[in-house]
């Protein structure tokens, strides 16, 4: 039976190293802040950002939710972005995704000041880190390569499959393997026959958003399996991997929920403080 990640632990362990030092800022009068702009009132990201923002308040950031309604135009959402980047008390602004169809999600990605992009989203940011500069990672990749490094996973060398090529996880996954080393494959829905190639990694990474599409047969034993997937099956919470046959073959394997999920938000926290740290030029 494979070793279970424990996402939540390690999320756990992250936030109180986050909550340390907010703590120590504090002392000096420093207070680190997220704003969370959210818009409409689409279920789940409502949960999201609830989320987040208990998060924040649990290590010590000041936190402001913008909420604005689903008819919102693209101008306004853009004017109150303006705004927060102008806002010297604000030092991380994440837009809650997916937009409303009217909104292009991409020019709201860019209008963000990429020194206040806790998201990573921000094609300089994601450019920078693209060409080996230190720029900020999107929070879900890097999550994962946190959980690595914390449970030493070596991934240098390895054969690391990453299923999905999404610009919020998928392909900055795979750029953040790279740059740790591993010889990495990048797969998506025109992939031909993804089980032979998954059956050759040593980690797999699935972020496709498709309940149990990785078998027992797409995976090698004793491989780490990453399940990024988070879909709603008949209410419940489900993986993109169908983890009772793969966790008895698997070396490793996260859970869905309690894996991946607090990670990321974990990350989302951690950037804002480093995006504060450079901002107010402190180590
Ligand atoms: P997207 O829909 O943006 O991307 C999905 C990717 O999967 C695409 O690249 C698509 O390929 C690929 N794909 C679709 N079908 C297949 C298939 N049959 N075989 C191989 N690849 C396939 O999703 P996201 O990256 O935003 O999210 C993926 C999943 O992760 C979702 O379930 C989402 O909810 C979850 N998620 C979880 C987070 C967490 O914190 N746990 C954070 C973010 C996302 P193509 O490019 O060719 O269309």
């Amino acid at each position: 039976m494979a070793r279970i990640l424990d996402g939540k632990q390690i999320a756990a362990d992250i936030q109180q190293e986050v909550r340390e030092r907010t703590t120590a800022f504090e002392a000096s009068g420093i207070h680190f802040q997220l704003t969370v702009v959210l818009v409409g009132d689409h279920p789940a990201s409502a949960t999201y950002v609830r989320n987040k923002q208990r998060t924040a308040e649990k290590v010590g950031l000041k936190n402001t939710l913008i909420h604005l309604p689903g008819d919102v135009s693209e101008d306004t959402l853009l004017a109150e972005i303006d705004r927060l980047n102008a806002d010297t008390e604000v030092d991380g602004i994440l837009v809650q995704l997916p937009l409303p169809s009217h909104i292009s999600e991409q020019v709201v990605i860019e209008r963000i000041a990429p020194e206040k992009d806790v998201d990573g989203f921000h094609p300089m940011n994601a450019g920078k880190n693209f060409v080996g500069l230190s720029a900020v990672w999107p929070c879900t990749p890097a999550g994962i390569m946190e959980m690595f490094e914390r449970e030493q996973i070596d991934v240098a060398g390895k054969h690391a499959v990453v299923v999905g090529r999404s610009n919020i996880v998928g392909k900055p996954m795979a750029m953040m393997l790279l740059a740790a080393n591993a010889t990495v494959t990048l797969c998506h829905s025109r992939t031909q026959d993804l089980a032979a190639l998954t059956r050759t990694a040593d980690i797999v990474v699935a972020a496709v958003g498709q309940p149990g599409l990785i078998t027992a047969a797409h995976v090698k034993p004793g491989a780490v399996v990453v399940d990024v997937g988070m879909n709603r099956v008949d209410g419940k919470l489900m993986g993109d991997v169908a983890f009772e046959e793969v966790a008895p073959i698997a070396g490793a394997i996260t859970p869905v929920p309690g894996g991946v999920g607090p990670l990321t938000v974990a990350m989302l926290m951690k950037n804002t403080v480093r995006l504060g740290c450079a901002r107010r030029h402190l180590s």
